[in-house]
């Protein structure tokens, strides 16, 4: 065990971010705590930063590597993509050290951590652009009595390529991906759920896995324009109820968008310009 000490890491394009590493005492498992991967996404630094403090001289099995700020390019602009090359820094992993900044950090995030870790806890939020129900988001499901451990909505995240977790999961072990907040700001209670889970988590605790495994169905932009959801967060659903409009810049209606399958609203977009293929409703169908 020892006590927490931050150091500054430079990585592609020159960006510094905090790291820290802690040694838990006991052989066990290495987990890497990431967050901001998207730079409006607010509770999980804190959650992390947090869970170090209190991880730090206790006792557990293996050890610990802190990456709360995961892309500091796009966290110092408030935005979700880095500002540099307008990359989506989870959609590009394992990376490419010859892409642009966006690949190019990737690859060096896997390479210094990810390729030392055996399990990893990626913490994402709504962020300006989407309203989430708090999900812990697992692949397999000999992980799903630790994402139980959040006590948020369980989820069967999709197999998405490029996104951290998922790639994680394929090549180095259990992987979890969180939403937590939306509207880029930081959610003090999620905050204090996902710091304490983190805790618990790292020093082994697992938790029964209660209520249903969501899947998620999409429902996405066919045109662009001007979107409202007429959705709420945790709404049950059913096939062909209206969830949404979609209105030319001009205001005469393009048309209403129905849900395609009976479900739970997992996640809608916030944001009223839409472009074709866009995210506008995230349905949650139980398994
Ligand atoms: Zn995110």
């Amino acid at each position: 065990m020892s006590d927490a000490a931050w150091r500054q890491e430079r990585g592609p394009g020159g960006a510094a971010t905090p790291v820290c590493e802690i040694d838990g005492g006991s052989p066990g498992p290495t987990w890497l705590l990431s967050a901001a991967i998207h730079g409006d996404e607010y509770e999980g630094p804190e959650a992390i930063r947090r869970a170090v403090r209190e991880l730090s001289g206790m006792k557990f099995p293996g050890r610990v590597i802190a990456l709360p700020v995961a892309n500091p390019m796009a966290y110092a602009a408030g935005v979700r993509c880095t500002p540099e090359d307008r990359g989506n820094l989870n959609r590009v992993f394992p990376g490419d050290a010859n892409g642009s900044v966006t690949p190019q950090w990737a690859d060096w995030l896997w390479r210094t951590f990810a390729a030392r870790a055996d399990r990893l806890i990626d913490l994402h939020a709504g962020g300006a652009f989407f309203e989430f129900d708090p999900v812990a988001g697992f692949y397999e499901d000999v992980d799903a009595p630790m994402a139980a451990v959040f006590g948020f909505t369980l989820w069967r995240a999709p197999p998405t390529p490029g996104v951290f977790s998922h790639e994680f999961r394929q090549r180095r072990g259990s992987a979890f991906g969180l939403e937590l907040g939306f509207g880029g700001t930081r959610d003090e209670k999620l905050t204090d759920t996902a710091h304490r889970a983190i805790v618990r988590l790292v020093r082994g605790e697992t938790a029964p896995v209660h209520g249903p495994i969501y899947s998620n169905h999409d429902i996405s932009a066919l045109h662009g324009g001007e979107w409202s959801s007429r959705c709420r967060r945790g709404q049950e659903i059913k096939k062909g109820d209206v969830v949404g409009v979609m209105h030319r810049l001009d205001g005469t209606l393009i048309s209403e968008i129905r849900s395609p399958i009976a479900g739970r609203v997992l996640a809608f977009r916030r944001v009223a310009s839409a472009q074709p293929g866009d995210l506008l409703v995230g349905i949650g169908v139980p398994e």
